[in-house]
Formats: C-alpha cells, sequence, structure tokens
C-alpha cells in the first residue's frame, strides 16, 4: 500500500512528500517562491482522499488473487490508477471529498485548485471539495444563516460604489463636511477596523485620537445601521459578520466544524486579522487545519493582512508541525539569484535561501529607457522577437506597481497591433449601464435595497427628482419600512400627490419585473429588466439623435443577457437571481483574466500573486515608482515594497526583463526618476544592462550627459561588449540606423507593422 502511494506522488521532493503525507494536526507549511506550495496543497487534497487521513476505520482484508498481485505489481511500476479492488481498500478510510475546504485569495486562484483537484480526482469527487475564496466561503455560510443575525437571506453585496453612496447620505445626515474628512478616508478606516474586528460600538467607545477619529467611530455606526436596513453586507462585512456569525452561534459553528474536517488555506501570509479568525472558529476540535504561505510574498500589510498571523499559528494552535521547502521549480537560476539577492535586504524576515537544480539560463535583462514610450517599444521588439522563434503571446506578462503604468503600454500595444488584455481595468461590471440593470435586478431580489433603488428610481428619467426621493426617504424612515414600500402607496401620502403618477407607474414597472422574475428563466427576466425600464427605448433614442456611445452601450447589455444565460449553463437547476448577482459581486479583477486566449498579459504584481509565466516584463522599476515615493519615509513601507518586488521577479519561469526610464510622464507630470534601488541590489553577475539607442544618441550628441550617471559605466559600457551587436542580432537583424530612425519610422518595429499603418 505504502508504495503504491509513494508512487502516485513520486514526482514531489522528500520535504513536499512529508508535508502531503501528514494528514492531521495543524500543519504550517512555509517556503519560498515557486517551492511548490500551492502544488503540495493540492496533493495534500487528493491524498486525503484516495488513501485517507492516518485515522481512518481499518479496512477488512479480502482473499487476494494472483491477478490481483500482478495488477498491483504493474500499477506500481506505472504509477497507473490502482486495481479497483485495492482502491476500494485504500478508500476504506480516506476523508470524504465534501469535508474538505480549501481557501485561497483570487477566484482564479480556487478555479485552479478546482482544475487541478478534477484533473486528480476525477470531475466529480474532484468538484465535491469546497474550493473557495474566503469571500465566496463567508457569502455560502451567510446565505444560510443570515436570518439568525437580522439580515435576509436575500442579502445584497455592496461594491465600492454602493459603499460611497451609503456615505455620502451619512455625511449629510450628520451634516459633516467631505473637505474636513474624505469619504474615503471615512470608508478606509471603516475598513481597517473591520478587518481587526473592531464593532462601531468599540470604536465609539474608544477614545479618539483626534477630531477626524471621533468622526470616523460615529460614521461607521450610521453606515452599519443603513446597511442592515438596506439588507446589504459590504466587502469587508462579508469576513466581519461571518465571524461574528460563528463566534456567538455555537449550532452554527460545530455545525461547519463537523462539515469541514480538513481546513487548507493557501496564500496564508495575507490573511487580516479577521481571516485569521475565521479560520481558526472553522477548525474542529481535531484541528486538522494545514496553512502555507511565504512570509516574504506578504504583500496586504496596509489592508490589515499581518505577518504576526504566521507567527502566531503556532502558539493558537499547538503542537503544529512546521515544514519548510526550500527548493524552487520555477525559475532558471539567474532569476531565483536576483530574488534572493534583493529579499536578503530586508530585516523583518524568517529568512532563508532559496535554491533550484534549473538551468542558470540568461542573465535578468536590465533595460534603461528614455520614457515610458521607449519602454514599452523594447517590450515589444523582445516580444516580437520571441513570436518570430515561435513562441506564444499569453507566456508573456508585463507586470507594474500601479495600474496607472499600463496606460503607455496599451496605448503603444493597440497601435502596433499586439493583442493583449489588460487585469484591472475598467471592469465590464463597473460600466454604467451594466450597473444599473443590476441594480433593477437587485431590487427585485432585495426589496429593501434602498441604495440600488436610488440608483435607478429615475434611470431612465421618469419624473422622480431629488425633492420626491428625499420625501420617500423620510417617509420610510418615519414608519420603519423600506422605501420601495412607500412608493408602492404612494397615493397614500399627502406629501407625494405631485409626483404620484410617476411613482406608480414605477411601482407597476416593478410589479411586472417581480412576475417576470416567477415566470421566466433567468435571462429572459435579465431581457425584460432591460425592456420594461425604459432602459433600452431610452438608449436607442440616444443612438438615433447620434449620441456615440449610446450603441455601445446597447452592446453592453446585450453582453449582460448573455453572461446571464452562460450563468444558467454553468449552474443548471441551481441558477437563482441572488447566485447571479452573487457572481457578479465576488467577480475581482484578476478574474477576469482568461488564459486561454492569445494575449500578452498585463497586471499589477498585487494580481499577479500566485502566478507564473515564462517572460515576465517588470517595468517602472524606478525610485518614486517602485518603491513608490510614499513608502521611502518608513522602513515597514519599504520592506512591504521589497517584498512585492520579490513577488514580481519569482513569477518569471525563463526570462525576466526589467525596465527603469530616465523620464517619465505618470499622473500628468513628467519625472525624472534613478533606477530603483532594488535594481541596484541585485549583484551585477546575474544581470546583463542595455540602454536605449534614443540615451546613447543624445549623450553622444552633448545632451543629457547627466543620464549616463544612472547606470554603472555608462554610454562607454554599452558601446562596448554588449552594445550593438547583442542589440541587433536579437532584435531581428535590424542595423544601428534603422533603430536611430525609430522615432521616425515605426512601422520598421518587427512584426507589428500592420495594426501600425493607420
Ligand atoms: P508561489 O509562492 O508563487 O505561490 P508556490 O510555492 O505555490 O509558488 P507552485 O506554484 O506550487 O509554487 O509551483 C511552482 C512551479 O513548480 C509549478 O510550475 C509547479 O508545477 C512546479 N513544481 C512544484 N513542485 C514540483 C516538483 N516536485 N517537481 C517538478 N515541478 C514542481
Ligand atoms: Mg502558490
Amino acid at each position: 500500500r505504502d508504495t503504491y502511494i509513494e508512487k502516485q506522488f513520486g514526482r514531489l521532493n522528500d520535504m513536499q512528500r512529508q508535508a502531503v503525507f501528514t494528514t492531521d494536526g495543524p500543519l504550517l507549511i512555509l517556503a519560498g517562491a515557486g517551492s511548490g506550495k500551492t502544488t503540495v496543497l493540492v496533493n495534500r487534497i487528493a491524498n486525503l482522499i484516495r488513501f485517507g487521513s492516518a485515522h481512518g476505520s481499518s479496512w477488512t482484508p479480502r482473499e487476494v488473487t494472483e491477478d490481483d498481485v500482478k495488477a498491483l505489481k504493474t500499477a506500481i511500476m506505472t504509477g497507473t490508477d490502482a486495481p479497483a479492488w485495492l482502491d476500494g481498500m485504500l478508500r476504506q478510510n480516506a476523508v470524504r471529498s465534501w469535508n474538505v475546504m480549501a481557501i485561497t485569495f483570487t477566484n482564479k486562484a480556487a478555479g485552479e485548485l478546482k482544475e487541478r483537484l478534477r484533473n486528480m480526482l476525477g470531475g466529480e469527487e474532484g468538484d465535491e471539495v469546497f474550493a473557495s475564496t474566503f469571500h465566496s466561503a463567508c457569502v455560502r455560510i451567510l446565505r444560510r444563516w443570515a436570518e439568525s443575525i437580522g439580515y435576509p437571506r436575500s442579502f445584497t453585496i455592496y461594491d465600492t460604489d454602493d459603499s460611497q453612496r451609503v456615505m455620502k447620505a451619512v455625511y449629510k445626515e450628520l451634516s459633516i463636511d467631505d473637505k474636513f474628512f474624505p469619504i474615503k478616508s471615512a470608508i478606509n478606516q471603516m475598513s481597517r477596523w473591520k478587518d481587526q474586528l473592531v464593532s462601531p460600538e468599540e470604536a465609539l467607545r474608544t477614545p479618539a485620537r483626534d477630531t477626524k477619529g471621533a468622526i470616523a467611530a460615529k460614521v461607521y455606526a450610521a453606515y452599519e445601521k443603513k446597511l442592515r436596513e438596506a439588507g446589504a453586507f459590504d466587502f469587508d462585512d462579508l469576513i466581519y459578520q461571518t465571524v461574528q456569525l460563528l463566534a456567538e452561534h455555537e449550532d452554527v459553528r460545530e455545525f461547519y466544524q463537523n462539515k469541514y474536517r480538513y481546513l487548507l488555506v493557501d496564500e496564508y501570509q495575507d490573511t487580516s486579522v479577521a481571516q485569521f479568525r475565521l479560520v481558526s472558529l472553522l477548525t474542529g476540535p481535531e484541528k486538522n487545519i494545514c496553512v502555507v504561505g511565504d512570509d516574504d510574498q506578504s504583500i496586504y500589510r496596509f489592508r490589515g493582512a499581518t505577518i504576526e498571523n504566521i507567527l502566531n499559528f503556532e502558539r493558537i494552535f499547538p503542537g503544529t508541525k512546521t515544514i519548510r521547502l526550500e527548493q524552487n521549480y520555477r525559475s532558471t537560476s539567474n532569476i531565483l539569484n536576483a530574488a534572493n539577492c534583493v529579499i536578503q535586504h530586508n530585516t523583518e524576515r524568517k529568512g532563508k535561501t532559496l535554491w533550484t537544480r534549473n538551468d542558470e539560463g540568461d542573465k535578468v535583462q536590465v533595460y534603461t529607457a528614455e520614457n515610458e514610450q521607449d519602454e514599452a517599444m523594447h517590450i515589444a521588439d523582445v516580444i516580437g522577437e520571441h513570436l518570430k522563434e515561435g513562441g506564444h503571446l499569453a507566456d508573456h506578462a508585463v507586470l507594474y506597481r500601479m495600474n496607472a503604468q499600463s496606460a503607455p503600454i496599451e496605448s503603444y500595444f493597440t497601435r502596433a497591433g499586439i493583442p493583449h488584455k489588460i487585469v484591472g481595468g475598467q471592469r465590464f461590471n463597473d460600466r454604467k449601464e451594466v450597473k444599473d440593470i443590476h441594480s433593477y435586478m437587485s431590487i427585485v431580489a432585495n426589496a429593501r435595497d434602498d441604495v440600488r433603488l436610488r440608483r435607478i428610481i429615475n434611470e431612465p428619467a421618469r419624473k422622480i427628482g431629488n425633492t420626491t426621493v428625499d420625501v420617500i426617504t423620510d417617509l420610510a424612515a418615519q414608519q420603519g419600512i423600506s422605501m420601495l414600500e412607500v412608493i408602492s402607496h404612494a397615493d397614500a401620502y399627502a406629501k407625494l400627490s405631485r409626483a404620484m403618477m410617476p411613482l406608480l407607474k414605477f411601482w407597476q414597472i416593478y410589479e411586472k419585473l417581480q412576475e417576470s422574475l416567477e415566470t421566466r428563466t433567468l435571462d429572459e427576466f435579465a431581457q425584460d429588466v432591460i425592456e420594461v425600464t425604459g432602459y433600452k427605448a431610452m438608449l436607442e433614442a440616444d443612438a438615433a439623435k447620434g449620441h456615440e456611445d449610446a450603441a455601445d452601450r446597447l452592446q453592453n447589455l446585450g453582453q449582460l443577457v448573455n453572461n446571464v444565460k452562460n450563468y444558467c449553463d454553468q449552474h443548471g437547476e441551481e441558477a437563482s437571481l441572488e447566485g447571479y448577482l452573487e457572481d457578479i459581486a465576488l467577480i475581482s479583477d484578476i478574474d477576469s483574466y482568461n488564459e486561454s486566449a492569445d494575449q500578452v498579459v498585463l497586471m499589477t504584481i498585487h494580481s499577479a500573486k500566485g502566478l507564473e509565466f515564462p517572460y515576465v516584463f517588470l517595468i517602472g522599476m524606478e525610485e518614486g515608482v517602485f518603491p513608490s515615493e510614499m513608502s521611502k519615509y518608513s522602513e515597514a513601507d519599504l520592506e512591504e515594497e521589497r517584498r512585492l518586488a520579490y513577488v514580481g521577479i519569482t513569477r518569471a519561469k525563463r526570462e525576466l526583463y526589467i525596465s527603469n526610464s530616465v523620464s517619465r510622464m505618470l499622473y500628468g507630470r513628467t519625472q525624472r526618476n534613478e533606477p530603483s534601488r532594488f535594481l541596484r541590489e541585485i549583484e551585477p553577475e546575474y544581470i546583463e544592462e542595455t540602454r536605449s539607442p534614443a540615451l546613447e544618441r543624445r549623450s553622444s550628441m552633448g545632451w543629457g550627459s547627466g543620464y549616463s550617471d544612472t547606470v554603472p559605466g555608462g554610454a562607454s559600457g554599452y558601446s562596448g561588449a554588449f552594445g550593438w551587436g547583442r542589440n541587433s542580432s536579437r532584435f531581428g537583424g535590424r542595423t544601428g540606423g534603422s533603430y536611430l530612425n525609430r522615432e521616425y519610422n515605426a512601422s520598421e518595429r518587427g512584426g507589428f507593422a500592420s495594426g501600425y499603418a493607420g
């Protein structure tokens, strides 16, 4: 039996295997990037389900025939599936797949987990494992128990835009000036409190440091009250309220502890206080909790994640077994060494050095650009070269510190006709028309949702003005009912007499939609929402008047209906309006990234956590950009930036390209930046430096001599050993002449001329 099991996990190294076979009790896997943490997590689940935990009911032996033995031998030799009888025997003490819960940070990571489990365990069992993000796990729990904490089952999930609308209303009610204490700051403070599990009462009770602190506590309480009335949770609430629910209701807690007897958490270093508490509440008396993480990749400190969670783990779960993995399987040794060089400069770390058996690979390519345009061109050149050699676009990722940095890359790629995809640009679901239709759908699901109601009550315009809305708000507050209920009896209120007709019409629309939801399929219902509300007619009228974007917006609504249809196809019988709205609320930036399309992917380093790509471009490696200007004044912030750099570098498998630019336009300002300290921290033996030909030309003509100081060796170093020679062979055999002409003759840029011509 043991040999057979070993064989199933033959690819794993000794330490990884130990982690996989430690089935019971608290387990902490602490390991560097690309060392196989996620791989171990998946294999560990497969082992639990295939071969069971150490404790389990024993099996009854049956008579074994010679054929059985033969089949077993073959299975061991080839590492294939066990003969049916052995499989059955081994499974006697197997853990049931529905007893396992795996939590990670993004839907994409959760989707990947599911995919890999399906591959290892087969469709049915693979699907039964509950692999999910923190937020979806909480939504699932809340859907079942919301009523026990005073929320409707069909609660709404508010996004940042909704939150801001609520906060605006709170500010108005309490007569607080946004200029004195910006709404955004209040929301941030509130979010931090929820991450730290501080209730509104506690926030009010704790003496505030200053007036702003006192205001924050006051608005927090008022905001929570409004959300409760609306039957809505914001994103932080999903975790916060689930923790409250589990902490206060023993029966609920026991229910989940019994249901999920094995708990696994990936990217553990980024859990907040609230998430950590959630995990400990879900962990049953058997303490079968396994967390995997890397303290060097903790990049959400600003969001309340604390490294202390790693340090606390062993304290909260006595008897924890800790396993460290040190072999990196992802990157070439040059890339890995570069990463090690950088992270070594942090003092606040447990300290570990990764090694690899992988090839040395090419040196890390460092390119100094003249400006952000030049940086974009350079990346396009390299990608073009790879394509000529038979590479794929999707093997390339451009990573940056801030979303704003994607703009020049995107516009250059668009002009040059390079297919690409930005993760985290404006999301489909954030478009106005899409949000409006979703708001209609939300209020049909949850009639208490006044925030979404306000959003669409006069959209399209139907003569329900702000004054009327204010009157409705007051009436609703006085009677403790929802705005919609007031509207349904609009004729009973003298104060509403002037707006009575439009309000009753609105109520009719609402009733029609309710009926549509009951009698038609969900995608037909979505179509009805678009039509019955007059939204479609409004856009069609706009299009006829020549409003350019009206056609686009109509198309987006068509897409919305398609999305609903896809959702229905995916969920079959279980499809519901609440379920659809929930999916939308939980989709985050990273999730819209679709690997199957052959496109270069552009995203922030934060979004790239846990992912890997053969070729990575890490751009904007400059002081003031990365590390950011703000972080330069605090050692702790700087260390967080450095961890982020480490995450970026370690995404690369085969080749890493780092670039910095002597001048950069960002947020409408041109800055001159020194190369990042993180660049200088990499030992020269692992890198190969190139400077933009445009810079060379300038310095040889006597301009901008200041530039050459920024890179050791400056101009002279460039023209020598690794100057034109390397460049011209690398970038499609162009002569120096054509390179010099690049600003004037962009069509020479290899491979992408077609899109550019116009
Ligand atoms: P990160 O810290 O970035 O999340 P990780 O520690 O989770 O990384 P994985 O993503 O699990 O690492 O693995 C990195 C790469 O190494 C993957 O491509 C994986 O398939 C490969 N890998 C992991 N373990 C082994 C092994 N024993 N043999 C060969 N390849 C392996
Ligand atoms: Mg991982």
